[in-house]
């Protein structure tokens, strides 16, 4: 979860929700539906938001056929581990620009829908040409803010989930699955 340092020194079980399997398929399907909808030879500019996204967007972006240039942005939200405050602000800005350019934001959950909304502004003021979201997982019953996210790899229930690159104060992201944390953060 973004902007929280929490140190922890247990490691709570876990029980896989979405088999690393499962992901993998999935994956391919959503760059395929990538290809299809984005006809021109143009680079695509995928754009990855720090941490949780990272396991998401390098198989992403080695699923997809077409060219594509690469690059994080860093955004913290501050509030509790599991409700964001809807105080957001840009910790790690794109290394170039996007104007011009078929913008891909790649997540790693849409929750409240608070971090792309804002990211969704802030992009909208550098004039790319197009921008588009994909998010491996939705969590639509917690929306607050209303997103457009084009590419969703998996609707998932109300739960606080860790792996393929989302953690809990830093541990978890290596695993290969997504699964439930048992002992979940409190709201
Ligand atoms: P939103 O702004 O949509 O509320 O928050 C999106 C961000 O919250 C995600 O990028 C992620 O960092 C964090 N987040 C939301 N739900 C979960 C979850 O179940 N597990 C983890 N590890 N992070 C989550």
């Amino acid at each position: 979860m973004k902007g929280s340092h929490v140190s922890t020194e247990t490691i709570s079980p876990v029980r896989v929700l979405i088999p690393a399997a499962d992901i993998r398929k999935r994956v391919a399907e959503i760059a395929a539906a990538i290809d299809r909808d984005y006809a021109t030879d143009r680079p695509l500019y995928l754009i990855g938001i720090l941490k949780g996204s990272f396991v998401f967007l390098a198989d992403l972006a080695r699923c997809v056929t077409r060219p594509v240039r690469l690059d994080f942005i860093g955004i913290s939200s501050y509030g509790s581990r599991r409700s964001s405050s809807g105080e957001v602000k840009l910790t790690k800005d794109l290394d170039g620009s996007v104007e011009g350019a078929d913008v891909l934001v790649v997540e790693d959950i849409v929750d409240s829908g608070i971090t792309l909304n804002y990211l969704s502004h802030v992009l909208a003021q550098r004039k790319p040409r197009s921008v588009r979201i994909a998010a491996l997982l939705d969590k639509p019953s917690r929306r607050v803010c209303p997103v457009d996210v084009a590419y969703v790899g998996f609707e998932i229930p109300d739960e606080f989930v860790v792996g393929y690159g989302l953690d809990f104060a830093e541990l978890y992201r290596n695993l290969p699955d997504v699964c439930i944390l048992d002992e979940p953060p409190s709201a």
